[in-house]
Formats: C-alpha cells, sequence, structure tokens
C-alpha cells in the first residue's frame, strides 16, 4: 500500500463521487502520509474533505451517514502494524458494494479520473472533534447509568478506539480501567488482532482487579472481543449468542449471519419465535442482507458474525465495537450474573476449525456434495452439511489457495468423528509438499 496507489483510490473515489467527503484513519505509522495521498486524491478530483483523525471504522461511518456524501478510513483491520489499506464509506454509512468497487478499481487501473481546474479543486477542514457524535450517538441509547458499580477493563490496543470506548464506558456509568491506551502504529503492547495470546495482559488486568470483564477491539475497532470474570476468554460466537438472546428477547424477526457461524445463534433465535438469514462470509454480506430484507419489509433484529463483529440495526448497518461494549454492560447490568454464568448457561457447542491447503477446492466440494446428498447441503459460500443439529462447513478463500474446514457438534467426540468424516473425503484434494 504506497501513497501512489492510495492516491489514485483518492482521484478514482473523487471522480465516482460528488460532494463531501469525510477521512479518518487508525493509528499505524503510515497513516498520516496515505491520509495525505487520499486528501490529495479528492480534493483534486473536487471533492472537499473533511479530516476527522484517528477513529474507529464504525465512527466514520456513522458520521458520513449523518453527515457527509462518502467516506474512507485508512486502516488495515486486525493486521499487523505493516499493513495498511483503505475502506470506502457510501453516503448511507455502508462499506462501498463488490460492483461499485470494481467500478473504482477499473478507474485505477485505467487511470480515468476526472481532474479538475484550479477553480473547482476542493478544500480541506479539520473535525477533530466529530468523533464526539459517535461516542454520543451510543452513550444516549443506555439512560440510567446501567453501568454504575460495575468495573470493566478496556484493552484499546493501541488502535483506534482509545478515544471511543473508553468514553462509551465512562457515559455509561462504568469505572474504566484501561489498558494500551495511547495510540500509537508499533503496537508496543499487543498486535492489532485481539488474541488469546495478545490479551493475557487484559486478562490479569480483570481477575487482579475484580472487573465485571474485559474488552478489546481490533485496529480499527469494528468488532469486539470480551475476558470473562475468570480471566477466560470469551469465544466470539458466544459472545454473539448471549447478545443475541438479550437482542431478541420481546421481538420477532430475523437475524442474519454468515454460513459460518455457530448453531448457538440458531437455538437462540428458536428460543425467542425468530428466524436466521444465511449469506456468504463477510460482514458487508450481513450488513446488505439486512437493508434488503428491511426494504422487502421483514423485521431484522440483529446480525453479525462470530469474530465479534456485531450489527445492531437499530444502530447502524455496519459491525460496532463500541456499540457492542455497551451492549455488554447492559447485558451484565440486566440479568444480575457473571459473564461467566451466562457462558455456562449457553446450549453445549464444540467447534473445529482449521485451515488446509489445496488448489482444488472445487473437487473437494463436489466430492463432499456426493458423500452427503442424503443430507441438506447449501452451497452459499463453499458447502455447508448439516446433519442433525451438527454441521460442517468446507469454504475456498477467495485470494489463497487453500480451504476452511469447520466442524460443529454438541459433544467434543462428535465433533472429532464428524471431523475426521471430512477429512476422509476432502483429505485426497490436499497439497502434498
Ligand atoms: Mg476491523
Amino acid at each position: 500500500m504506497t501513497p501512489d496507489l492510495v492516491l489514485a483510490i483518492g482521484m478514482a473515489l473523487g471522480s465516482m463521487r460528488q460532494g463531501t467527503v469525510a477521512v479518518g484513519r487508525d493509528s499505524r505509522t503510515s497513516g498520516p502520509a496515505l491520509i495525505s495521498a487520499i486528501k490529495a486524491g479528492l480534493m483534486a478530483t473536487g471533492c472537499d474533505v473533511v479530516d476527522c483523525g484517528i477513529l474507529p471504522t464504525p465512527a466514520l461511518q456513522y458520521i458520513v451517514r449523518n453527515h457527509f456524501d462518502a467516506g474512507a478510513v485508512i486502516t488495515a483491520s486486525h493486521n499487523p502494524p505493516e499493513y495498511n489499506g483503505v475502506k470506502v464509506i457510501e453516503a448511507d454509512g455502508t462499506e462501498m458494494d463488490d460492483h461499485e468497487a470494481v467500478l473504482l478499481e477499473k478507474r485505477i487501473f485505467s487511470r480515468s479520473f476526472s481532474l479538475k481546474n484550479w477553480e473547482a479543486v476542493g478544500t480541506e477542514k479539520s473535525a477533530p472533534l466529530l468523533v464526539d457524535e459517535y461516542v454520543s450517538s451510543i452513550a444516549d441509547r443506555f439512560p440510567g447509568l446501567p453501568g454504575k458499580g460495575m468495573t470493566v477493563a478496556v484493552d484499546t490496543g493501541s488502535g483506534a478506539a482509545c478515544s471511543t470506548t473508553p468514553a462509551i464506558l465512562s457515559r455509561l456509568g462504568c469505572r474504566v480501567l484501561s489498558l494500551n491506551a495511547q495510540p500509537d502504529g508499533r503496537f508496543p503492547g499487543r498486535l492489532p488482532e485481539p488474541s488469546t495470546e495478545g490479551l493475557s495482559a487484559l486478562a490479569t488486568l480483570v481477575t487482579e482487579t475484580g472487573a465485571a470483564f474485559g474488552i478489546a477491539h481490533d485496529g480499527d475497532a469494528d468488532r469486539a472481543v470480551f475476558i470473562d470474570e475468570t480471566g477466560q476468554y470469551l469465544e466470539e460466537n458466544k459472545e454473539f449468542a448471549l447478545i443475541a438472546d438479550m437482542v431478541c428477547t420481546g421481538k420477532q424477526g430475523v437475524i442474519v449471519t454468515p454460513v459460518s457461524t455457530s448453531f448457538l445463534i440458531e437455538k437462540i433465535a428458536r428460543r425467542h419465535g425468530c428466524s436466521v438469514n444465511y449469506t456468504p462470509v463477510g460482514s458487508i454480506y450481513v450488513a446488505r442482507r439486512m437493508m434488503a430484507l428491511i426494504s422487502a419489509k421483514e423485521k431484522v433484529v440483529f446480525g453479525g458474525e462470530g469474530n465479534g463483529g456485531l450489527i445492531f440495526p437499530d444502530h447502524q448497518f455496519c459491525r460496532d465495537g463500541g456499540m457492542t461494549a455497551a451492549m455488554m454492560v447492559l447485558l451484565l447490568a440486566g440479568t444480575g450474573k457473571s459473564l461467566s454464568e451466562l457462558v455456562r448457561a449457553l446450549p453445549p457447542s464444540v467447534m473445529i476449525k482449521e485451515k488446509v491447503h489445496t488448489s482444488r477446492a472445487q473437487e473437494m466440494i463436489q466430492a463432499l456434495k456426493k458423500a452427503y446428498d442424503a443430507y441438506p447441503c447449501t452451497t452459499i459460500d463453499g458447502i455447508r452439511v448439516t446433519k442433525g443439529s451438527s454441521w460442517a462447513l468446507v469454504r475456498p478463500s477467495g485470494t489463497e489457495p487453500f480451504v476452511r474446514v469447520m466442524v460443529e457438534t454438541e459433544s467434543e467426540n462428535d465433533t472429532k468423528q464428524f471431523y475426521s468424516e471430512i477429512r476422509r473425503i476432502i483429505d485426497p484434494f490436499i497439497a502434498t509438499e
């Protein structure tokens, strides 16, 4: 990701969208150079630019939807420090869809930009305080200080959430203890991906201070993950299930999620008379499906992925880590139970997730189709086989020569057994080197 390429992205976007474009970035060291490049490209093609500084992707999405004609975030999300990228945001606050992204790429490769003359080039404004609107938009949804008396430990990972999540939790009445709370593109405390290993300091902070839970984000804070009060990492499908249980209470409608999500969501949905609508893997497909169902007059109550990326349709149509943090406070305040107790009360689930190298994914899928022709299968993304309450997914990567294999059943034994059954079918197509 070079300034040249980002300049071209800016010129392409400015040629496709007119008006005022909000830009922002995460805390990476290459952020200042790259945001300058995108601003240059946008202004050269006649767009006015508003620079919102360092903020989470969902914060910029919220701000764009309320005030601007488009947006761009310089971020590489959960990826290591040396990466960077551009997320393009549409006027409605959603990420640019595949069709528009292809048109944007075509402009970049053919260098078809509508550069403006001196009278029509754009201007730049700085708006570092606009992020407060996002903080308030979440905090104002939770009146009455639901977090009063609750201690929460927050690891913002030196990323984009430094200016948002601690503030949101404080406004909910929580006593907030923070870790890695200064934006720093060298990520001295932990990597942007919130992994079990990376969050060991957060787990210690939680257990040593008696915090109700710990929360951490990825680099651009569209995802949130949790540590329970005993220091245990909460698997993200379980996080999704617990929050779904609260969100769906008293509502009947649809939960939208990719085919890679745990059956816990299906079980929770059924408990509340809700149904599940499956999409290909990718938050953009979830967000767009939610909007399409709503346009078709369906009632959509919730959406999300089993990686801590949850979408609250009353708030906005994108994954939102700050909103997820606030919802966890509400959940614990409402039930009066500890997080580990709530997790233990979930239906049993044992999952295996593997990545296997192959360039013969399509042959694997055909073999699975044949082997399981007596069982319900969907090919929304790869192939998902359902056997009673158990399921398995074999899904090719869009960009690299491997497939992801996932299996979930209600017990350790059944999961191992189902997994080896799947492996017996796909192993002949695995690369051996
Ligand atoms: Mg992210």
